[in-house]
């Protein structure tokens, strides 16, 4: 750590591909890119570490693809760091059937069972070489009974012990995961479970699943709590601007999310006055930017107006430009989270980030 103020970190994590900054925030790249946008683009934009989904890579191209290929990071040309999800988020979210040896699921692309265990789960990541691998985890859709989330609380910590006693490559991070809903009893067992097996980092999981802001913030705080000073911690999902500089705010150091690339394809830009849908026919013919605080590629050359025409007769071409505008904007967000750590002025950024973004309920 560099830095701190009050709960606060900045910091800077050595991985295999090199060293970046702390706090960060990884772009989502699922199937080996951001959808829509090159990734020097992305490269360029300043983030230095890449999110890919193992439960994708798996199924295609296949993990033995990637690693003839050199790696996730030839396979993908990203100049820096990498991190591949477990699957654990989609194994929910697609509904597998979860017993105790593994989650059972169906092939997306051709139907046909796959069994995805915790052991798999390690050796298909250090086969695709991402510098930092996750663990497999059960998460569990919000509002849930206590019963269910104990019982994949439980799963979870069986199945980090099973993950970290097969992971062999020393040169890639394995992190565990913290999961237990937003309730803060559940969320410190799980926690003191997890941290008992010595992992390089910890991640929040299980959260921004349909609770309300709040609850995700306190579900933060009952975790950070049980995690060491001296691992990165990492809130998985998450990266709307109130829960970034929260999340910041209290320890957290680095984030994903998906948000900001899959509102742009529907037309929503990120703006220092808040969302802006670009749809809207105020924008119509408007010779404006999107956020005249911006110095993206975008808002240097493009207008409202354009944009607006676009999202009506090419919403792909209208994507692709927000997403670069949105990724900015959050490159910025980040940047300034920096700052402010440094500066000590991390609780006025706050205030005026909720200012903005903080939403009812
Ligand atoms: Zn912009």
């Amino acid at each position: 750590m560099l830095q701190s103020s009050g709960a606060a970190r900045r910091g800077r994590l050595s991985l295999r591909s090199g060293v970046v900054e702390t706090p960060l925030f990884m772009p989502v790249a699922t199937r080996g890119m951001v959808r829509l946008l090159p990734t020097q683009v992305v490269a360029e934009l300043g983030y230095q570490v890449l999110l890919s989904n193992t439960y994708h890579l798996m199924l295609r191209p296949g993990a033995k693809v990637i690693a003839e290929m050199g790696g996730l990071n030839a396979f993908t040309g990203f100049a820096g760091a990498s991190l591949t999800d477990s699957g654990g988020f989609q194994i929910m979210s697609l509904g597998a059937t979860i017993t105790t040896e593994g989650a059972r699921f169906r092939n997306v692309y051709d139907g046909s069972w796959v069994t995805l265990t915790p052991e798999e789960a390690v050796s298909t990541q250090e086969m695709i070489g991402a510098d930092i691998a996750m663990v497999l985890d059960v998460c569990t859709k919000l509002p849930n009974d206590r019963g269910v989330l104990e019982r994949n609380l439980d799963l979870t910590s069986v199945w980090a012990e099973r993950s970290r006693s097969v992971h062999n490559d020393d040169t890639q991070r394995l992190f565990g995961i913290v999961q237990g809903g937003v309730d803060s009893e559940l969320r410190a067992v799980s926690a003191k479970a997890i941290v008992g097996l010595d992992f390089d980092g910890y991640a929040i999981g299980g959260l921004a699943v349909g609770e309300s802001q709040d609850s995700t913030l306190d579900a933060i705080r009952a975790t950070v709590s049980y995690l060491p000073p001296d691992r990165p911690r990492y809130l998985m999902g998450v990266g709307d601007p109130y829960l970034l500089a929260h999340g910041v705010a209290l320890g957290v150091d680095m984030f994903d999310c998906v948000a900001p690339t899959r509102i742009a394809r529907h037309g929503t830009a990120l703006t220092q006055q808040g969302p802006l849908r670009v749809k809207g026919w105020g924008n119509r013919g408007l010779d404006e930017p999107l956020d005249a605080d911006c110095n993206c590629r975008v808002c240097q050359s493009t207008s409202r107006g354009l944009l607006h025409h676009l999202i009506h007769v090419d919403a792909q071409s209208a994507g692709a430009l927000l997403s670069v505008h949105n990724l900015s904007f959050q490159a910025r967000l980040i940047s300034r989270l920096r700052g402010a750590i440094e500066d000590h002025t991390i609780d006025e950024l706050v205030a005026n980030v909720d200012s903005i973004w903080r939403r009812s309920g």
